[in-house]
């Protein structure tokens, strides 16, 4: 019954719409009286009465407009009425007389003039309801993923942790809570949030593994933007991903903390917490170091800045974390603000602007860009003119060029950029002290030393192990490698037998062939007088050889001049067979297979990713025991390395194929960066800081 009432008022009132829509559009179509326009066509014929006459025309119109209101005013209360009456009639009677009314009350608003819906408040509605309608789906969908999703990981009691066992060779807590259960799947710790553990996360499938990853850094760092951190090009936080949010759909457990040691036997990963909880009383309370087991370890712990062994490396910042990017960009600004001041001298400004930038790899390069674009596009509308002339960026390289790595064509075209910009570089200069105030250094080919007075210098010279994979290197007698871990092709740790302990990304590398394995060989083939000793044309010879061979060793053999002379050491103008034997060890010691790159970490995190998806899968038997062996071994694309140098990017696709140019190739660079995000969250933070930073500058707030 109610729903047949509903349904009849519906209709009239729809009804009524229809017939207000065309009266509606009749009197927009004719809008004022015939009489009113006629008498406006008169007014305008009559020069002679125009001002009587455009009075009464007002006082027509005005008439009209009243007698208009009033009669919809009456017309709207009857219908009120009439209304109210038959809705307490249908209320009453059955049906057919709801019926009946409604239909008589239809008539009767057909008949009498309908009142014209306002055309602009139609379409209001009609955007209010969409919009209201796409809020609300939005917030259902929003609301929907929240309490679908949660709780993802059950909350922990405290009663499991307190139970935990003691064990393995320190007798620590055992924190096997994060992995009990029923269906006793394999345990994957991961240490490390960088790009290697990241990639490798995002590879795994669900339920296939305990997962429990263990790093310091509760986010992920998108490193190859960080550069851009340092100036507020980008915001430090549009950088990073938190790493909760990561491993969310895995449903795997995060512990914000160092590994410090791996008891291999055991399969116990040594853990110490990094934050010190205080108590109510205010005491620090001591944090105890526990371990966590594993059947799958994955080492991906990066590295750290290499330090060369140079003196007063201390007062050189590094750029490394976010962190990093912090503090230099407020050095920066502290710099110009003390320079700004007028109690500074002209010398102690000079020192103040004066940043110089120890390494002319991809990292230093694109600071000194990032820094250059600062200073011209930002700094120099907000300090003083005269500061602008004291500004000078300077990179010291020791090789022939900046970007080496990358194809010779790309490292001219950045020097030229360079030049133009007016950025100091310094080639084939080796840093030798890092004192307060400047750096020295020495021009390789004239010995000449030389300073340079600094406000920031930042040291930017190669990676090398961080102490606890410098650790884990030593306790393992088949690693021998200084820079860095070695694994097999199969990215699984050298000395460890069981298929358990990989590594991947910046702490790793693959292992080489052996060149000191081939030396009799080498040795004999290169001896072509076999006189039982390599005169410099015979080593010269070889040295080509085994750089065609073996391309990864090229850059150890590149100066075949200089590892002669290192390795003669008994000065006779040859290299005996244990010479070269110690040149081919030594080399052997110093290669990284493949770039520190973030290009790297990712494919081999990817590489491992998959392998153990289908690991998982597989069951081994007695006859088979490590099925790792079955499966292929990692093979690195290069897709191409990139990089910034202001207003202008290079790209070197390998195969000689490059790209550089100015604003087609850093839209390029940002375009693969952009996509190459974590989230959709940090897409739209990166989108957001290019928009303001094109709109408004770059922030140069100090805090
Ligand atoms: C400024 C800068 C710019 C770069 N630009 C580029 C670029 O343009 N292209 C490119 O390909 N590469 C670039 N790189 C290199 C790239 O960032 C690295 O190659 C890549 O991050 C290596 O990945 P990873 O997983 O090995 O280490 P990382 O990404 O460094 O991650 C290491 C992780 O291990 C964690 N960790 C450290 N110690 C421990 C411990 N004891 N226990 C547990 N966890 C630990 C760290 O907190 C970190 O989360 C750049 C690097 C820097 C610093």
């Amino acid at each position: 019954m109610i729903s047949i009432l509903k349904k009849n008022i519906k209709n009239v009132k729809y009804k009524s719409y229809l017939t207000g829509s065309s009266f509606l559009s009749n009197s927009l179509s004719n809008p004022i009286p015939n009489s009113i326009s006629n008498s406006s066509s008169f007014i305008s014929t009559s020069s002679s009465s125009s001002l009587l006459l455009s009075k009464q025309a007002t006082q027509i119109k005005q008439s009209y407009k009243w007698n208009s209101i009033k009669y919809f005013q009456r017309y709207n209360s009857s219908t009120t009425t009439s209304d109210k009456i038959n809705t307490t009639a249908s209320d009453k009677n059955n049906t057919t007389s709801d019926n009946l009314d409604t239909s008589s009350t239809t008539k009767e608003k057909i008949s009498s003039p309908p009142s014209p819906p306002p055309k602009k408040s139609k379409w209001g509605r009609i955007f209010l309801l969409t919009s209201s309608m796409g809020i609300a789906t939005i917030l259902f969908i929003k609301l929907d993923q929240k309490y679908s999703n949660s709780p993802q990981q059950e909350f922990n009691d405290g009663s499991s942790l307190l139970s935990l066992k003691t064990g393995g060779p320190k007798m620590l807590k055992i924190a096997s809570h994060l992995n009990d259960d029923e269906n006793k799947k394999p345990k994957l710790v991961i240490l490390g949030s960088g790009w290697g553990a990241i990639s490798l996360i995002k590879e795994l499938e669900k339920d296939k593994y305990h997962v429990t990853v263990i790093s310091p850094q509760n986010y992920f760092l998108f490193t190859p933007l960080l550069p851009s951190a340092t100036v507020g090009t980008l915001e430090s936080r549009s950088l990073m991903e938190p790493i909760r949010s990561i491993i969310k759909d895995l449903d795997a457990h995060f512990l914000e903390a160092a590994a410090t040691a791996v008891c291999f036997n055991d399969k116990l990963v040594e853990v110490a917490p990094l934050t010190s909880n205080s108590n109510n009383g205010g005491e620090e309370k001591e944090m105890k170091s526990f371990y966590v087991p594993y059947d799958k370890l994955v080492i991906a712990v990066g590295s750290q800045s290499i330090t060369h062994g140079i003196e007063g490396i201390q007062y050189c910042h590094s750029l490394k974390t976010i962190n990093d990017a912090r503090t230099i960009r407020k050095k920066i600004m502290d710099n110009f603000e003390l320079a700004s001041l007028p109690t500074t001298t002209l010398e102690e400004r000079k020192q103040l602007l004066s940043f110089v930038v120890c390494g002319g790899g991809p990292t230093g390069v694109e600071f000194a860009a990032e820094l250059y674009d600062f200073l011209t596009e930002d700094l120099v509308s907000y300090f003083p003119a005269a500061l602008r002339k004291e500004v000078q960026v300077s990179i010291i390289q020791s090789s022939d060029h900046i970007l080496n790595t990358y194809d010779k064509r790309i490292s001219d075209f950045a020097e030229k950029k360079f030049e133009r910009d007016n950025i100091n570089v310094i080639t084939n200069a080796r840093v030798q002290k890092i004192e307060k105030d400047h750096v020295l250094y020495k021009m390789k080919n004239t010995n000449e030393e030389k300073e340079l007075k600094y406000g920031l210098c930042l040291w930017s010279t190669g990676i090398s192990m961080i102490p606890f994979a410098e650790k884990i290197s030593s306790e393992l007698p088949e690693q021998k490698n200084k820079r860095a871990l070695i694994t097999d092709n199969r990215l699984r740790l050298k000395g460890i037998k069981d298929s358990s302990v990989y590594a991947i990304g910046d702490c790793s590398t693959i292992e080489n062939p052996k060149l000191v394995e081939g030396l009799m060989k080498f040795f004999m083939d290169a001896d072509l007088n076999n006189d039982g000793a390599l005169a410099y044309d015979e080593f010269s010879k070889l040295v080509k050889k085994i750089s065609k061979s073996y391309p990864i060793t090229s850059n150890h053999l590149r100066k075949a001049n200089d590892l002669f002379e290192e390795f003669d050491k008994d000065k006779s103008g040859t290299l005996e067979l244990n010479e070269l034997r110690d040149m081919l060890e030594n080399i052997d010691k110093k290669l990284t297979s493949l770039p520190a790159t973030a290009q790297v970490a990712h494919q081999q995190g990817k590489y491992l990713g998959k392998k153990f998806n289908q690991l998982a899968l597989a069951k081994s038997t007695p006859s088979n025991p490590d099925l790792d062996d079955k499966l292929d071994p990692f093979n690195y694309a290069h897709l191409g390395s990139l990089a910034y140098i202001g207003n202008a990017a290079v790209a070197d696709f390998g195969m000689g194929y490059t790209w550089m140019g100015g604003w087609s190739a850093v839209y390029l660079w940002r375009s693969i960066y952009f996509s190459e995000q974590v989230s959709f969250r940090t897409r739209a933070l990166i989108f957001s800081d290019w928009t303001k930073r094109f709109v408004f500058g770059r922030d140069i707030s100090k805090f």
